[in-house]
């Protein structure tokens, strides 16, 4: 039978001949494909992820999503793709069948625009790109505990990041004496951190900026958060204007503290313990065990572990000891 088209060859398969059927192809090739390479170790990046070694296998996947074939009953079979990194370009071998039939073979060219950015390994490695640094200190003016708790979530924080999104990574960790510096290499990273640290510790942040340089004619900064944490145990004692406190509750938002004077409880919101000059007059806290002897109508019956001294709390509890804070002859529930 001869093609209803042309006439003059053979059909294939159902009514028109090879060529004709050929012509009927309806492929959309793009002109260019984007790529990021990192110029020191040459990785790639496709899509959000870096690949190193041999990139041909993620390439082809890769076109294979933007080669499109219009024709419902036709199958694209991209058999070799070659790429050319010093030319920019890659090559695809395309190979469309009707059925079991070939009908149509072609080489494409794609352009590559390759855009040149160190990779997220090279940029740690080097330690040199960041823009910002989340600074961690505490109240105390000493690397407590609370320092490598921060720091420890913070590292967890940016590497469950770094897989959907490459800018995010730590390029270094400096201990200091007085706290923690971590440079980050996505400025939007040290503010969500911040705000994380600020909801679970009662902290302050200061933000500043620097200039770090020029790039296409537009000043470039680098952002400081510096972030201060209340570390002081409950029953610390600290003084502001010849006045003591006796600190009993820590919350994110406020803190609670005790005249001992007249054992009044006064709310501290962040702004009256960050922005005002206190000094620490005791650190560690006096929390002191108690063990519970009865409880029940709102109050316990506790004893003093060490003295066998008892009291008596306001206070209902069903543990079997207590931690509490001792003022001169005052047992303080902490708030
Ligand atoms: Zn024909
Ligand atoms: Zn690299």
């Amino acid at each position: 039978m001869l093609c209803i088209l042309c006439g003059k060859e053979e059909v294939t398969e159902g009514r028109l001949c090879k060529n004709c059927m050929a012509s009927t192809i309806d492929l959309s090739v793009p002109d260019f494909m984007e790529i990021t390479q990192c110029p020191k170790c040459a990785s790639v990046m496709i899509g959000k992820s870096w690949y190193r070694g041999d990139i041909v296998p993620r390439i082809t996947k890769s076109i294979g999503k933007i080669i499109v074939l219009n024709n419902p009953g036709f199958r694209l079979d991209i058999s070799w793709v070659g790429v050319d990194l010093d030319n920019a370009n890659l090559t695809a071998n395309l190979k469309i069948f009707n059925g079991g039939t070939l009908i149509k073979e072609e080489n494409v060219v794609i352009k590559l625009k390759i855009t040149k950015n160190s990779c997220p390994t090279c940029n740690r490695v080097s330690g040199s790109y960041y823009e910002s640094i989340l600074q961690v200190r505490t109240f105390s003016h000493e690397a407590t505990e609370v320092i490598g708790e921060v720091e420890q979530f913070a590292v967890k924080f940016i590497e469950s990041a770094e897989g959907s999104n490459p800018t995010s990574f730590i390029s270094k960790v400096v201990s200091q004496r007085e706290g923690v510096d971590i440079y980050l290499g996505k400025r939007s990273d040290a503010l969500k951190l911040s705000k994380i640290i600020m909801d679970m510790y009662f902290s302050n942040l200061k933000v500043s900026k620097s200039l770090a340089g020029m790039k296409e004619g537009s000043e470039i900064y680098r952002y400081t958060y510096s972030i201060r944490i209340f570390n002081l145990k409950l029953g610390s004692i600290i003084e502001s204007k010849s006045q003591k406190f006796v600190i009993i509750g820590i919350h994110p938002q406020t803190i609670y503290v005790l005249d001992p004077r007249d054992m009044k409880k006064r709310v501290l919101k962040r702004a009256d313990v960050f922005d005002q000059d206190w000094r620490i007059v005791d650190a560690l806290g006096n929390l002191k065990k108690f063990i519970v002897l009865s409880s029940g109508h709102g109050e316990s019956e506790i004893m003093d572990s060490v003295t066998f001294k008892t009291h008596t709390v306001k206070l209902e509890t069903e543990e079997k000891e207590l931690d509490l804070i001792q003022v001169d002859n005052n047992i303080i529930v902490p708030q």
